[in-house]
């Protein structure tokens, strides 16, 4: 699939669900309530023919995302539904590892390709502090877990809040001496409907360079993934380290990707409010061919860049829309 201005469309996020098992200050209001404000799941049906029909139309990679994709029991088998489906080459996930440690084994043999672990604190207090659940243990355990797993590609994203974990860089950037991970810095976006980002905490991509430069002035740029504006090297250490400038963002014009939200929503782009609802569709007899013809809408509708300097208000956390 292309869209109109010669994008490749390949590659899908897909939230198989609202619920999360951390309350980060930055994404989740504590008093997020999934029974009460109704987590929303996708069914391994529904997201079974999403994804047939997306790989029929040239879509190659999926990333299951959420909330937290580990608090379904049945995500093992959607990673084996998406890797046996034809034209998919390419399955990831990722996660706060908080429940890796049950899921593991099974989602190895399901042919997961890699892990996301999101990870913004290497300190069990700052943990507490930030995830508002005391769980650092189990993270540290699923990260440990991960680098003894050297056949899944393993990526740290880390997310910069000035005056809080901007003194772990070194400290994360250590974790690729002697393991062929990378380390990806990430902006804070303004996805949160308590604005975090707009108390001080941001720390742009430039900022995050210069710290990052300061405690290694032997960093040598490479060429890097299209989101990773900058990607480093370091001499003699086995991983790389990369910044996401997600909120400045200088990458839409490479932008190869749809996401479909817990509830079933096709999104083209993070910060625009329109969204295709594709449930009604799945009941509907003539739903492959509908559901065709929503999908070829949504990449048609695809904008050239996403709102610069502006939010999206129809989107309260990323945990809604699958981060
Ligand atoms: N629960 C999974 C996890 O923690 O990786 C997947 C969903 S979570 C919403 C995905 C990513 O979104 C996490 O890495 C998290 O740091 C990021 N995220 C959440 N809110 C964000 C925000 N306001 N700005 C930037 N990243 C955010």
């Amino acid at each position: 699939m292309t869209d109109r201005y010669g994008r490749t469309i390949d590659y899908v996020r897909i939230a198989v669900t609202s619920a999360c098992n951390l309350r980060c200050s930055y994404c989740l209001r504590e008093e997020h309530d999934e029974s009460k404000s109704g987590s929303t799941q996708l069914d391994v049906e529904r997201i079974g023919t999403f994804i047939r029909l997306l790989a029929e139309m040239g879509i190659r990679k999926i990333r299951f995302t959420g909330g937290e994709p580990l608090l379904r029991r049945d995500i093992a088998r959607l990673v084996r539904i998406a890797k046996t489906t034809p034209g998919i080459d390419n399955v990831k996930l990722t996660t706060n590892g908080v429940l890796l440690d049950r899921y593991l084994d099974e989602l190895i043999e399901a042919g997961l390709d890699g892990i996301n672990l999101s990870l913004d604190t290497l300190d069990a207090e700052k943990f507490k502090a930030i995830a508002r659940r005391d769980q650092f243990p189990k993270v540290r355990k699923a990260l440990d877990m991960l680098l003894q797993t050297p056949s899944l590609r393993l990526k740290i994203n880390t997310l910069m809040l000035r005056g809080i974990n901007n003194d772990e860089i070194p400290a994360f950037v250590e974790l690729g001496r002697d393991h062929d991970l990378t380390v990806r810095f990430m902006e804070l976006q303004p996805f949160d409907d308590r604005q975090i980002w707009r108390t001080g905490r941001f720390m742009g991509a430039e900022m995050i360079r210069e710290h990052l430069y300061r405690a290694y002035p032997q960093l040598e740029a490479v060429t890097g993934l299209d989101t990773e504006h900058y990607s480093f090297r370091l001499p003699g250490y086995r991983g790389s380290v990369a910044i996401i400038p997600a909120y400045s963002r200088n990458f839409c014009s490479r932008c190869s990707r749809l996401r479909i939200t817990a509830d079933g929503k096709l999104i083209s782009c993070l910060y625009q409010q329109e969204s295709i609802d594709l449930m009604p569709l799945t009941e509907n007899s003539n739903g492959d061919e509908e559901l065709r013809k929503k999908i070829l809408d949504a990449v048609s509708r695809k904008p050239k860049d996403g709102l610069k300097n502006g939010t999206n208000n129809a989107v309260t956390s990323m945990s809604q829309i699958g981060g």
